[in-house]
């Protein structure tokens, strides 16, 4: 194990307790580091929302954390996707059958409240500090403050931005690059598209009402409405439920819609001020979407607005932004990796640990957009170029290279490598898994079995 006296483990803070920012707590909980959650909400448990996708990319790690069974238990894998036109003609069948023969783990879509209050139990309550909106950072060389809107403050050597689409820690970063001379990048559409996804799940419904409510996999439709930027999609998830989104995208959009969109507290959408006409919207599983609206609690529908805005300044100094659901999880195991095997916790480590998480987590065009909005642009799109987007995706683009880039995607399956390593599944290896010395000195010392968390130390 490496000695004392030349490693000091960082203290870390934590931006917002969602499922990004609650996942790189539990890592470093595990990890042995000393880490605070500051929230903005008064309440923690988010209870807000309609189902998640969760790729099997993030699955050793929840095999890992040993909440796997949990999720399995309240979530359904998908077997295939469907997208239709507004008349039910086919556009595309996505079969993905294959997945748990190929990556040993399905894509299981899980209700967010539940997969949020997995995670929220396995971090200790007093980690995570509530009514804490980040406003403010100052940092320099031997630390970084932040302060909240109570004007409490917060000293720490690393600063991780996990407080969603509309960062108060990303804007007080892009506050300090300036302060540095360095002007932050954000390319903003001169005629601003706006995405509203309004998010929603139904209690318990009669079977004999739609087509394979009872199975025990999802139905995962899409609908693209006939409607200009109107899109819906539908998830059948576990005890007769399903969990719906509707998505709409315009550069146009009623003001009485978009209102609060920055929402300060998350709240409960009232569904009074969707158009009354997509009620009437045909589902392809039977029924229209007004069936599962009045099939909703009300008070657990939400909204979201995002701004087709690209940012791409992603860390600076001892600062630096995860998130966004799947890629959250995926961010963070990566970056507590680098954390947890970082010899000294003083800035040029920082930096470079920075760096090569910078380097792993951003090759592609993934941070130009929200992948929220990435996956909605290309699926969904009405301008010309998520048209050409569709199109190339669909259509043109040779078997080869989706097979290729689904093997890509396929491969990458991190894991923490201070926690004990789970065995790869499936036909498809997966990319190598980052190795610790110090996890592996600290077994040896231990004479410990390397089921030992590292926190164990
Ligand atoms: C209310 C809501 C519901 C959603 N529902 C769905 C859904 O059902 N399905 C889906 O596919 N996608 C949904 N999304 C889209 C979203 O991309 C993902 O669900 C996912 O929540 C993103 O995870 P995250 O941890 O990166 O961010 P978030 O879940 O947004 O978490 C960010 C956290 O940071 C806190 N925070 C914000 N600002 C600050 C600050 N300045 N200081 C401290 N804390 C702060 C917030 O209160 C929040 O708890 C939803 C988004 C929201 C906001």
């Amino acid at each position: 194990m490496p000695d004392s006296q030349t490693v000091k483990s960082p203290k870390v803070i934590i931006a917002g307790a969602g499922l990004a920012g609650l996942t790189m707590a539990i890592l470093l909980e595990k990890a042995g580091i000393e880490y605070q959650v500051l929230e903005r909400s008064s309440e923690i448990q988010q209870t807000l929302g309609g189902a998640i996708i969760l790729s099997f990319n993030v699955m050793p790690l929840m095999e890992q954390l040993g909440v796997l069974d949990q999720i399995e238990a309240i979530s359904f894998p998908i077997e295939t996707t469907m997208i239709y036109k507004e008349d039910m003609e086919v556009i595309r069948e996505i079969n993905l059958r294959s997945n748990r023969k190929m990556v040993g783990y399905g894509t299981q879509v899980i209700p967010r409240p539940q997969l949020h209050a997995i995670l929220l139990a396995l971090v200790p309550k007093e980690k995570i500090l509530v009514n804490k909106s980040i406003e403010s950072l100052v940092q320099d060389t031997e630390s970084v403050t932040v302060t909240c809107e109570d004007k409490s403050t917060y000293t720490a050597d690393i600063l991780i931005g996990a407080d969603g689409s509309d960062s108060g820690t990303r804007r007080a970063l892009y506050k300090d690059l300036e302060k540095d001379g360095i002007t932050p990048k954000i390319i903003e559409e001169e005629n601003k598209t706006l995405y509203m996804s309004v998010f929603g799940t139904t209690d318990p419904m009669d079977p004999a009402n739609f087509e394979g409510l009872d199975d025990d996999c999802t139905r995962c439709d899409t609908v693209v409405g006939d409607e200009r930027g109107l899109t819906y999609r539908t998830f059948i998830i576990p005890n007769n439920r399903v969990s719906w989104r509707v998505d709409f995208q315009s550069s146009e959009m009623d003001p009485e819609w978009v209102e609060g969109y920055k929402n300060a507290d998350y709240k409960a959408f009232d569904l009074k001020k969707m158009p009354e006409r997509w009620r009437g919207r045909e589902l392809a599983m039977m029924g229209s979407l007004g069936i599962l609206f009045d099939n909703t609690p009300q008070d657990k529908i939400c909204k979201v607005v995002l701004e087709e805005n690209i940012y791409e300044n992603w860390k600076h100094g001892r600062t630096v932004l995860i998130g966004d659901a799947l890629e959250g999880i995926l961010d963070a195991i990566v970056l507590a990796n680098l954390i947890y095997e970082m010899p000294i916790s003083n800035h040029k480590n920082i930096t470079k640990a920075f760096d090569e998480f910078y380097e792993e987590r951003f090759p592609s065009p993934r941070r130009e957009l929200n992948p929220t909005q990435q996956a909605t642009h290309v699926m969904f799109g009405r301008t010309w170029l998520d048209v050409a987007g569709r199109y190339l995706l669909l259509k043109l683009v040779p078997k080869y290279f989706k097979e290729k880039s689904r093997d890509y995607i396929n491969y990458y399956r991190p894991q923490a490598a201070f926690l004990p390593r789970v065995d790869t599944k499936g036909d498809n290896p997966s990319t190598p898994q980052r190795t610790s010395k110090k996890y592996a000195n600290y077994l040896k010392s231990k004479g410990a079995s390397d089921s030992t968390p590292a926190a164990a130390v």
